[in-house]
């Protein structure tokens, strides 16, 4: 696997957090209350679907967007790629994987165990 160079990273963040921006204006309460105002009539439990999908993919941007900014902030304050919690640095493999982790794998795994 071939690791990406800080700068490269911090632009896939910043891409990430203009996607991720652009997925929560679209999926806004007010865009959601709208669905099923189209041109053809959705039935009730189609536009129930669609709007319990796109209310998941609003809280999901949601919660990424926080992650991707911290992410951010930690590059501007230097202190990207280091462990929040233990300050050992975080393995480049799993930033090449998972950009926005703020914690090493030992650390993730105690906080989720
Ligand atoms: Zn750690």
């Amino acid at each position: 696997m071939v690791v990406r160079k800080p700068e490269v990273l911090r632009s896939f963040l910043e891409d990430e957090r203009a996607r991720l921006e652009a997925v929560i204006a679209q999926t806004d309460s007010e865009g959601v209350k709208n669905l099923g105002y189209g041109n053809h009539m959705a039935d009730d439990a189609t536009e129930a679907f669609e709007q319990a999908k796109e209310l998941a993919l609003h809280e999901n941007a949601k919660q990424l967007l926080v992650q991707v900014t911290n992410a951010l902030d930690r590059f501007d304050q230097g202190t990207y790629g280091s462990c929040e919690r233990c300050k050992a640095e975080i393995d480049p493999a799993r930033l090449e994987a998972l950009p926005y982790a703020t914690c090493c794998l030992h650390c993730q795994q105690r906080l989720s165990a």
